[in-house]
């Protein structure tokens, strides 16, 4: 069946799988197995050659995986992606299938913790220079940019600004140069399509609102097949040189028969091969599962978290709530226009009495769980200046919006009035 469906509602059931092709079953099946029978020496050497694609090793792909691979590509408008073991392997595999070392990305300094460490740090050791710029003002990623940077990255609706980022003009940026905008989409899948304003790559943390069940870790990468890495060739050396890696592959040409899959199809058979950072089959089988209710789950989400936004604005104990129904000015310019379906289920607010009342609060929440985590069917609640954040300095705890007074929420999908009641009793408390 070829699914001509654009509403999400309908690809999230149906796309990348129709029903097995031995049994029957409906629901994508478990593939757990490590390795595939070849039908023969031919077809083996075609698939090692990529003459034809197709099973080979679960390290490198499995059908399990590829059905949830083929339903986010579906869902996001883009050619084809790649299932990872975590967000944080997709974050770095995105990169490193662009940068070497001695080469640079240009960054939005507004990120998920971990991927801050990420950058500053793990790639800075490899070689990979991070050059961080305030999103605020677009221009500075292109004057931050220089012969050797390869890619630009940013996240849709990074928590714990929430000030949306500004897709479209970065992305006009990068493509006369030849770079690519890589978007980590984790907290807006539905909301926001970034391919729709000129983004190139998506990553995703599926371990949040994909999976939506707080069960598996697990990330992806999806390609738009919408980049033209041909614009200026000089621009991405490891597409456009020989891969000793690969007997020799130039990407851009290996690939081409195949679809405009070079860039993802390169970090399958090369990143994910050596490093070796799958998705296993069962992980895929619960994002999947996760996935199909996505749509409805994101309504509630945002329905509860509005709600809430609205509460805390009026609590005597409250200083400040950020959320991006709440923006102002330029900021809810760039809501209006990259935010399509609800303002998410992420929330901030200020509470009066700076960390002590923080904790406090935290400690008297009952129904919320105090995790190190977004996205689950379940409200959250965490303090990120002495957690998620604790790895950064001061000065950069600020340059990412924490303050020792912010308290992070992701209101889940319980009843409104439950939600509001535990607040209020953590908030007498506080
Ligand atoms: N990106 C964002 C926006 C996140 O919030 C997270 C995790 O919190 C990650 C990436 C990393 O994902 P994972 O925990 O699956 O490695």
């Amino acid at each position: 069946m070829t699914l001509s469906s654009k509403n999400p509602e309908t690809i999230v059931l149906h796309a990348g799988h129709r029903a097995d092709p031995t049994t029957g079953a409906v629901a994508v099946p478990i593939y757990q197995t490590t390795s595939y029978q070849f039908q023969n020496t031919e077809h083996a050497s075609n698939l090692f050659a990529l003459k034809e694609l197709g099973n080979i090793y679960t390290r490198i792909m499995n059908p399990t995986c590829d059905a949830l691979e083929q339903r986010v590509a579906a869902l996001e408008g883009g050619a084809a992606a790649l299932a990872v073991a975590s967000g944080q392997a997709a974050s770095a595999m995105a990169i490193q299938n662009l940068a070497r070392a001695g080469d640079n990305i240009v960054s939005s300094t507004d990120l998920y913790g971990g991927t801050w460490n990420l950058f500053a740090n793990t790639l800075k050791d490899q070689g990979i220079e991070v050059r961080f710029v305030d999103p605020e003002d677009p221009e500075a990623f292109a004057r931050a940019t220089d012969d050797r940077t390869r890619a630009y990255y940013a996240e849709t609706l990074p928590n714990p600004k929430l000030s949306v980022f500004p897709i479209r003009e970065v992305a006009e940026i990068g493509r006369p140069l030849g770079i690519p905008l890589i978007v980590d989409n984790t907290a807006a899948p539905i909301l926001c399509r970034p391919f729709d304003h000129g983004a190139a790559v998506i990553v995703y943390s599926t371990t949040k609102y994909i999976g939506g069940h707080g069960t598996s870790i697990g990330g992806l990468i999806v390609d738009g097949g919408n980049f033209d890495w041909d614009a200026v060739p000089a621009r991405q050396p490891a597409l456009h040189t020989p891969d000793p890696s690969y007997h020799g592959a130039v990407w851009v040409d290996a690939v081409r028969p195949l679809g405009p899959i070079a860039y993802v199809l390169k970090a399958r058979v090369t990143l994910l091969r050596d490093t070796g950072a799958a998705m296993s089959p069962f992980n895929a089988f619960q994002f999947i599962q996760g996935l199909e209710t996505l749509p409805l789950r994101i309504r509630a989400h945002c329905e509860n978290a509005a709600r809430v936004a609205d509460y805390l604005q009026a609590h005597p104990k409250v200083e400040r709530v950020i959320f991006p129904g709440l923006a102002k000015g330029k900021a809810k310019e760039r809501v209006d226009t990259y935010l399509n379906r609800g303002f998410g289920g992420l929330l901030g607010f200020e509470i009066k009495g700076g960390k002590d009342a923080g904790a406090s609060f935290i400690n008297g929440l009952e129904l919320f769980y105090h995790v190190a985590n977004i996205g689950d069917a379940r409200s959250l609640a965490i303090h990120p200046a002495t957690t998620t954040h604790s790895q950064l300095t001061a000065e950069e705890q600020i340059a990412s919006g924490v303050s020792d007074s912010y308290v992070r929420l992701s209101i889940g999908i319980e009843h409104i009035d439950d939600i509001l009641a535990d607040l209020e009793q953590a908030l007498a408390k506080a």
